[in-house]
């Protein structure tokens, strides 16, 4: 019997509904039982390890799960820990994902008359991202003290612990509700999928290889879209031309009519509204926009 693969993914969060329905795209059926650590699936040899996203990568490099979906933020933070600990951290990084967009900045209180990062000289900051920030600080050369915290970075300077924060941010709302404003982006990350450098089984590695060309398939669908419309053949080449990332689209001809024919494409992007209204001013009817569910070579 072959070992089943073992992929950690965060148990509850930010990025756990995306990682699930990511799976579940790919073809793997299991169901989530919130009481329990691991998920089997029921129709593939891999077992999902349901854990806090702060020890996935740390799972990966020890090689005790085979997979891990988890933001880059954190594998880097990880990484830099173990640098700094002499340990090793090494991983393979398959991919990055479509979700968990976010950065890592920095961000003063509103009243704080802010430079550039040597504003921050010899004050505290507070995050969840110590090495990170040291890289930073270190890169521009400028000291600081820092304030680790789990949580709640957002409160730590009107609660008096901080100067400022080192904190991740997507919209910038939570700062703002906190009298904050970001002045510093230091990460760009994105959630992303990690293997362990432990050599696996060739049955492994192949249903590795498998499932990650199942989530490239999952994920270019994601990011095209199907598109019908009606084009009068005088102007069909401006119209091809509009359409964003499709090349060589079909052209069919319409039942009846000479001067008018069906174009199919597939486009890598989003077709935008005032796109639609380019190709209507060119002629164009009937046009449809269609997700596209799975693809494939
Ligand atoms: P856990 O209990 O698993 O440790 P957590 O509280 O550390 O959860 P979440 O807030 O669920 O983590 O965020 C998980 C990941 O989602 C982050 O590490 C980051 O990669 C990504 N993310 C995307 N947008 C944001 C955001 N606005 N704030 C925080 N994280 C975000
Ligand atoms: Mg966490």
């Amino acid at each position: 019997m072959t070992a089943r693969l073992r992929i950690a993914i965060q148990k509850s969060g930010r990025l756990s509904t995306e990682s699930q329905q990511l799976l579940k795209s790919c073809g793997v059926k299991f169901n989530v039982n919130e009481q329990r650590l691991i998920a089997h699936a029921d129709n593939m040899p891999i077992d999902l390890l349901r854990v806090r996203d702060d020890d996935i990568p740390g799972l990966v490099m020890d090689g005790v799960v085979d997979l891990g979906i988890v933001g880059e933020n954190v594998l880097e933070e990880e990484q830099l820990e173990r640098e700094c600990l002499g340990k090793t951290a090494e991983v393979l990084k398959l991919r990055q994902l479509d979700f968990g967009s976010c950065r890592l900045s920095l961000a003063v209180p509103t009243e704080f008359i802010y430079g550039d990062a040597s504003s921050l000289e010899g004050l505290r900051i507070a995050t969840s991202y110590p090495n990170l920030l040291r890289r930073f600080m270190q890169n521009k050369g400028i000291s600081y003290q820092d304030c680790q915290l789990k949580g709640s970075v957002e409160v730590a300077p009107r609660a008096g612990l901080a100067d400022g924060i080192c904190d991740l941010v997507s919209t910038g709302a939570t700062l703002e509700a906190n009298g904050l404003y970001e002045t510093e982006v230091i990460f760009r990350s994105m959630a992303c999928v990690i293997q362990s450098t432990t050599a696996q089984s060739d049955a492994k590695q192949a249903l590795i290889n498998k499932i990650m060309s199942r989530v490239n398939g999952v994920i270019r669908a994601r990011e095209s879209k199907y598109i019908l419309l009606h084009a009068p053949t005088e102007t069909l080449e401006q119209i091809v031309a509009l359409l964003p990332g499709a090349e060589n689209p079909t052209v069919l001809p319409l039942n009846d009519e000479t001067n008018r024919v069906a174009i199919h494409a597939v486009s890598t992007e989003d077709l935008f509204w005032d796109t639609m209204e380019e190709l209507t001013a060119l002629g164009a009817s009937s046009i449809l926009v269609m997700p596209i569910e799975k693809m494939m070579g």
